[in-house]
């Protein structure tokens, strides 16, 4: 379709849908004002934090995107489908997903209860699995389509204390090179971002020493930015990369390579 393909240096994202989970706050907060300024009409979708959506979203429109907030529990199946309705319905199909909402849990192994394995588990594979079913119907439709995952190094290297979150972050890999594979043929691409130490709330439980350990271990000297992220996000979703496909980038500053 013409409309998806129309592509300028500046708004290489015009005429496109993007809808990015979790976006009331920091990593997805600024994929969504990035994609805004690339042009694309965004779906702000939040948890609780509904005032700080609603700063996203204004912000996404002071670029000249439209952009409307969305209340949904991702880990909920029926507000998955009612998420992406409402997209639908009120800037049309997204020809772009990310997949960011997520959560982390910091615990010793054998101390990681049921309850907590299926809270990450619901969160991290399971939303982005059925929401990537849920928009996938309009991609096949316009034979176009932009799936990113926002997965972990820890999803790579495996992380102590986070045994769950890692598990969690590992399969989101491997549905993204499976579902890759699946998908390519529609012209749909899929693929994740697994970013290192990237300074937002879910860092603020870390203690001085732990950020201390974090940068000497990072070659390039500094934690990550939600922009370091976003960058990534944005050329993954971008016209342009429409032959990559199953890959992991790893925004991490040299942490694991
Ligand atoms: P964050 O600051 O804790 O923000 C989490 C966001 O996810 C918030 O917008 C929150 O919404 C939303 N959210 C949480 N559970 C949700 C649910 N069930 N349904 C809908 N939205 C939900 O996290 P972040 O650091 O930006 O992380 C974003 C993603 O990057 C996560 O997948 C995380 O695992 C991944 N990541 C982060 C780092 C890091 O160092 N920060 C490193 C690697 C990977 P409300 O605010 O409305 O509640």
């Amino acid at each position: 379709m013409s409309h998806v393909h129309s592509f300028s240096t500046t708004r290489p994202l015009f005429g496109q849908v993007a809808l990015v989970t979790g976006a009331s706050r920091g990593i997805g907060a600024e994929i969504a004002r990035t994609l805004a300024k690339a042009g694309a009409a965004v779906a702000v979708n939040y948890f609780s934090q509904r005032d700080a959506a609603l700063e996203v979203v204004a912000k996404c429109q002071a670029y000249g995107s439209k952009a409307i907030a969305l209340q949904a529990n991702v880990a909920d199946k029926a507000a998955i489908a009612k998420l992406v309705e409402d997209t639908t319905v009120l800037l049309g199909a997204p020809t772009i997903l990310v997949n960011n909402a997520g959560r982390a849990h910091a615990e010793l192994f054998l101390d990681t209860k049921e309850q907590t394995f299926d809270a990450l588990m619901d969160a991290n594979l399971k939303a982005p699995f059925f929401l990537a079913q849920a928009v996938l119907p309009g991609m096949l439709r316009v034979q176009y389509g932009r799936i990113v995952n926002i997965s972990s190094i820890w999803g790579i290297a495996g992380g102590s204390l986070e045994v769950a979150y890692s598990a969690s972050k590992g399969g989101l890999i491997a549905f993204t090179k499976a579902l890759a594979k699946e998908v390519a043929p529609s012209g749909i691409t899929v693929n994740a971002v697994a970013p290192g130490a990237i300074e937002t709330d879910m860092l603020r439980h870390l203690s001085a020493a732990d950020r201390e350990q974090l940068l000497r271990e990072t070659p390039v000297g500094r934690l990550g930015t939600p922009q370091d992220v976003a960058a990534a996000v944005l050329f993954l979703a971008s016209p342009t990369a429409s032959f990559i496909t199953g890959q992991i980038i790893s925004p991490n500053g040299g942490l694991v390579i």
